[in-house]
């Protein structure tokens, strides 16, 4: 008897927020489907080539942080200082493994420098220069601050940078309502049955005091268990910590037997809206089914799946 093709997918989004179709141009619309196409390929040729989960969301994640128009990697937002301060991590579904690192300014790649400090550190959560020094020891490559510049980012921050507050990524004056999160993020599932999640960001506009958001928190805005999920988070991501987001969509279908888009419609559109975070999550379980869950306007979002196709969207 031929035995039946596994199926193997991923989804990716760019972040999400206030994302008006009345704010968008053809152009820029244009722009951001093929940032989030770009990586949806890269995620897919490595799983059709039965290559593993990890390597295809490393490999969207990467892509989503090359490209300027999200706000991780190239494109990163400004933080108080007028510098960047980056987060990620990487988590391994069938072994529970993890890496994670914040606050780093130069690594062109930060979900790339996740992954080495998994594979390589002893530990899972690095942070700062020392974490700076030592992705350069482990030949990670890494970049001037001038690579990461981006007009729009750059505008965003002057808007913002002599008061108090702290910024979702608003892409334009506060005045218009747009409201919005670029962190990236990925999760697959490979031809093995493995899957795994993977998210980065610049974090907030004018963010301060060294600042840290859900995600580079394993369990807030990134987990992944074979038994349950993967799950990539992006939002306010002070709420997202506050309600462990990630785990906590994983818990309720390991010990409450909740299906995967049952758990997350609980957390995104039910805890998370009563506590006030804004913010979405992608996520899959081991069999292929898929989940893209937001309670904002709009979220950046795509997949590619073996067996249903491809869809990349962005309003709500
Ligand atoms: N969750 C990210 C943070 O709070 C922001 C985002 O999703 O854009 O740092």
């Amino acid at each position: 008897m031929e035995e039946s093709k596994k199926p193997f997918c991923i989804v990716i989004h760019g972040g999400a927020g206030t994302i008006l179709k009345s704010l968008m141009t053809e152009q820029k619309e244009k722009e951001y489907k093929s940032g989030l196409k770009a990586a949806l390929d890269a995620g897919y040729q490595i799983l059709e080539k039965g290559g593993s989960s990890l390597d295809a969301v490393e490999a969207a994640v990467s892509a989503l942080e090359d490209f300027p128009l999200f706000n991780a990697g190239k494109g990163a937002v400004f933080t108080n200082k007028g510098t960047h301060e980056m987060d990620a991590s990487i988590m391994d579904g069938s072994n529970l493994e993890a890496g994670a690192v914040s606050g780093i300014s130069h690594v062109k790649n930060p979900v790339q420098f996740a992954r080495v400090i998994k594979e390589k550190s002893g530990h899972v959560f690095l942070s700062g220069q020392d974490a700076e020094n030592y992705a350069q020891t482990m030949g990670l490559k890494l970049e001037d601050d001038s690579y990461f510049y981006e007009a729009g980012r750059y505008k965003q921050w002057q808007d913002v940078k002599d008061s108090d507050s702290y910024q979702l990524d608003h892409s334009d004056k506060q005045e218009t309502g747009e409201k919005k999160f670029g962190t990236v993020g990925a999760v697959a599932l490979d031809m093995n049955g493995n899957i795994s999640a993977a998210t980065s960001t610049g974090g907030m506009t004018n963010k301060k005091y060294g600042r840290v958001g859900d995600t580079p928190m394993i369990g807030a805005g990134t987990y992944a268990n074979n038994k349950t999920c993967a799950v990539s988070c992006t939002g306010h991501g002070e709420y997202f910590i506050r309600a462990v987001v990630a785990y906590d969509v994983s818990c309720l279908m390991e010990y409450k037997g909740l299906n995967l888009n049952d758990a997350c419609e609980e957390v995104v559109n039910k805890k998370l809206v009563e506590l006030g975070g804004e913010g979405g999550l992608v996520a899959l379980d081991a069999k292929g089914n898929i989940c893209m869950s937001f309670n904002s306007e709009g979220m950046y979002r795509g997949f590619k799946h073996s067996e249903n196709g491809e869809q990349i969207e962005i309003y709500r």
